[in-house]
């Protein structure tokens, strides 16, 4: 199947029971069973059935089977945020003395998550950017994991994951890849050695921001040694399903953090045009920035411009698409703060993936508690602006963003 017919028809279940076209919202909390002895055997995953929504929900597992699907993975879990993901995804696996290693051009509140952990005996080593040789003088026997996304947020540095993970595997280590910006449409981490993904699926997954949500997907092909991961052992008799095992009926269970069914509905309807509105966003992207990159005084970075370091990788990783973010940066901060206001179409909101265009000034925002070194190093300065590119009609895009900038020589 084609992507497209993919997420239509994979895994597409509905609804059984009565034929529902689409899988309806399990608005309910607790599901009830004929004896207590039947209870008893769903507690114990002896047999299949539902028990309570903070543990599983029809609506939830079909979405979670959706994306698990999608992503070429063995399982998936729904978290209740993106946040949720990133935190349960790592703390399923590690223990205080462990040592991660993650990109510098992270999402800022990813960034802010590393630095709460080292309260629990957790510690971030940041890079620059996750390259072999970036990596390599780092590792030693407590590196439990590195963490990276596929296309940092706002960064838009792109990570060569066949490189990155074939070297991570011969020492022993997984490779952690939050996919939310580059979206399966774009890429599949998990076919080019990946082993655990996850997605703020409040993005590009529901695709018209009306649900904060995350996801966990399992590759099932990291070897997990429980001499160097003691939290897994109970878990190791479960095979290549000792991570999600462990997930599932331990730390993401028991902290809470699910989705609920209505979140899951909403996403699962958004993924059927993920494909449509992909194409239609990276196109409009790429326009944006060749636009901007004609026009003197605005500096734009965007991974599928020819100029940019990461342009190699975007053709060879991303069929020569660039994602749905661009950055530029305007000259100074009140020159960025003059053209958001100059704009007439673009929201100023602290999301990306929605269908309308976004602007941000990200340093004064999702920034705003980093130090200067660290915005630097995410690509943060006081005069970028971040766009996440919406479905217009890409002309009356850049007729606006032309204004806004004439608008700029008048002051
Ligand atoms: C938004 C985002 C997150 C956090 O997701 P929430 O759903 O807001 O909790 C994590 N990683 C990336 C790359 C994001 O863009």
């Amino acid at each position: 199947m084609n992507f497209n017919t993919e997420l239509l028809h994979s895994r597409f279940d509905g609804d059984q029971a009565t034929g529902a076209t689409v899988m309806p919202i399990y608005q309910v909390s607790a599901f009830a069973h004929e004896s207590p002895e039947k209870l008893e055997k769903v507690f114990d995953n002896k047999a299949p059935g539902f028990a309570y929504t903070r543990i599983g929900n029809p609506t939830v597992a079909s979405f979670e089977n959706r994306m698990s699907g999608l992503e070429k993975g063995i399982g998936a879990v729904a978290c209740a945020s993106g946040m949720a993901a990133v935190t349960m995804s790592l703390l399923n696996v590690l223990s205080s003395g462990d040592e991660i290693i993650a990109g510098s051009g992270l999402f800022g509140g990813t960034i802010d998550l590393f630095e709460d952990l080292s309260a629990f005996g957790i510690k971030t080593h940041f890079v620059d950017h996750i390259s072999v040789d970036a990596i390599k003088p780092l590792i030693n026997k407590n590196i439990k994991a590195v963490f990276a996304e596929l296309i940092g947020n706002p960064a838009l540095d792109i990570v060569d994951v066949d490189e990155v993970s074939a070297f991570l595997h011969s020492s022993g280590i997984p490779l952690f890849i939050d996919s939310t910006t580059a979206t399966p449409y774009l890429i599949r981490p998990i076919e080019h050695g990946a082993d655990v993904v996850i997605h703020s699926t409040s993005k590009y997954v529901n695709g018209g921001g009306n649900s904060i949500s995350g996801v966990i997907i399992d590759s099932g092909n990291f070897n997990w040694d429980t001499e160097r991961y003691p939290v897994l052992e109970k878990y190791k008799k479960y095979g290549k399903y000792a991570y999600l095992s462990r997930l599932r009926n331990g730390i993401w269970r028991n902290v809470g953090a699910c989705l609920s069914p209505m979140n899951a509905f909403m996403n699962s309807v958004g993924l059927e045009t993920l494909g449509l509105r992909m194409e239609r966003l990276c196109d409009n992207a790429l326009k944006l920035s060749k636009f901007f990159d004609s026009v003197a005084g605005i500096d734009v970075n965007y991974p599928a411009l020819q100029k940019s370091p990461y342009y190699e990788l975007s053709q060879r990783l991303l069929g020569g698409k660039g994602g749905a973010i661009v950055t530029i940066r305007a000259g100074s901060k009140e020159k960025a703060f003059q053209l958001m206001n100059n704009l007439k179409l673009p929201l100023i909101a602290t999301n990306i993936g929605d269908v309308r265009t976004l602007v941000i000034h990200p340093a004064s925002t999702i920034y705003l508690h980093s130090s200067p070194e660290q915005r630097e190093k995410a690509g943060v300065f006081d005069d970028t602006i971040r766009i996440s590119i919406g479905i217009e009609d890409i002309d009356d895009l850049i007729e606006d963003f032309a204004q806004a900038i004439e608008g700029l020589k008048e002051e």
